[in-house]
């Protein structure tokens, strides 16, 4: 029989809480690799504000129970049939790319992120709550050597992703970039800015006070309240919060010609009703324009590791163990958290139960 393993499984949709009983801890059997499949040991898995959007319904798993977990690290332990890259005991990535058809139109124009057959990883397929994983071997990023493991974790979603929002923001050298929201993603957009346009000034507009000193010892020339008025208007805003105020405060901070870029997977509807108050003059008129970021491609990943190092990021990491996956979401949703949260994988006692259920 098989060898089993630890996984924590989203069984059921629910609004995220101390009380939440939907994720589970489980013992079940390893995956088998299919053809193409490798099979990941893991040792890291990034904990991602966008479990808590498949969490709260905003994007669902495609089916239940789900591993979660997007941003995951490890060692390529078994091959698959017809797997041809030599990728046995390498460290690999896995992002939020689990797969793409590769035929599409979309597809062939390198916007595989927008692939109608687009599956994402601990959202379509299991993901990385877990010891082992199985991915294909086309869609895993093969870790610089130099980039510690546990690190390369939030740069798989928070860095990759935030590196598309940079490259969709058209930010040219000089240009002005705000950043409204300041967690993970945030943070590494601000080093991978300043290494790439040192010339443009950055302004951070973030929630707590914690947050904006961070912003300031990191280089950022200015950081306000979501509310405050930065200094100057701003050529480009990338926004990384889940709510709707700081889509329109940056709106009405773009210079003309301005590009604001939305960085969310999905917005809660807590404050959707200050969309009412959406100006023309105020917040689009002068050619300003808005566009979201989708899913992220596999050489937006391996754009950004290739960068990561030469910078190089070393985002901050606040460690949890697998069993404490819910503290660490808890964190993020409440924006108390200080760096990355990333799960670790290699304190799991595994356990000498049988596996009580298959995938
Ligand atoms: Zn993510
Ligand atoms: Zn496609």
């Amino acid at each position: 029989m098989p060898g089993t393993m630890r996984a924590m499984r989203l069984h059921r949709h629910g609004l995220l809480s101390r009380d939440f009983q939907g994720l589970q801890l489980e013992t079940i059997a390893i995956p088998e690799p299919a053809q193409g499949e490798v099979l990941i040991k893991i040792a890291f898995c990034g904990i991602c504000h966008t479990e808590i959007d498949e969490i709260e319904n905003r994007a669902p798993p495609s089916s239940l129970p789900m591993t979660l977990g997007h941003q995951v690290v490890g060692t390529v332990v078994a091959q698959g049939a017809g797997c041809r890259l030599e990728m046995l005991g390498k460290t690999v990535g896995v992002a939020w790319i689990f797969s793409a058809c590769g035929k599409c139109k979309q597809c062939l124009q390198g916007l595989e992120n927008l692939c109608g057959d687009f599956l994402a990883s601990g959202r379509d397929r299991p993901g990385g709550y877990a010891e082992y994983m199985t991915a294909a071997e086309a869609f895993i990023h093969e870790i610089p050597p130099t980039m510690p493991a546990v690190q390369a974790a939030p740069l798989l979603c928070a860095g990759a992703v935030g590196y598309r929002a940079l490259r969709l923001s058209g930010l040219q050298t000089g240009e002005s970039l705000g950043l409204t929201g300041f967690g993970s993603s945030g943070r590494l957009v601000l080093q991978m800015s300043r290494f790439l346009f040192p010339d443009s000034p950055l302004y951070v507009f973030a929630r707590s006070a914690q947050e904006r000193d961070l912003a300031l010892e990191l280089g950022a020339q200015w950081a306000g309240d979501t509310r405050e008025q930065p200094p100057c208007p701003l050529n480009a805003v990338i926004d990384t919060t889940p709510v709707w105020l700081p889509v329109l405060s940056a709106l009405a901070v773009l210079a003309p010609g301005g590009r604001l870029i939305i960085n969310a997977i999905g917005k809660e509807s807590g404050d959707q009703n200050l969309l009412t108050s959406l100006d023309y003059a105020r917040h689009l008129w002068r050619e300003k324009s808005i566009k979201t970021v989708a899913n992220v491609t596999r050489a937006d990943v391996r754009s950004l590791l290739a960068l990561a190092s030469r910078i190089p990021l070393a985002p901050k990491i606040v460690e949890y163990r697998l069993d404490q996956a819910l503290e660490g979401l808890l964190a993020i949703k409440s924006g108390n958290i200080t760096g990355a949260g990333v799960l670790r994988l290699d304190t799991v006692q595994i356990s000498p139960r049988r596996a009580n259920s298959t995938m």
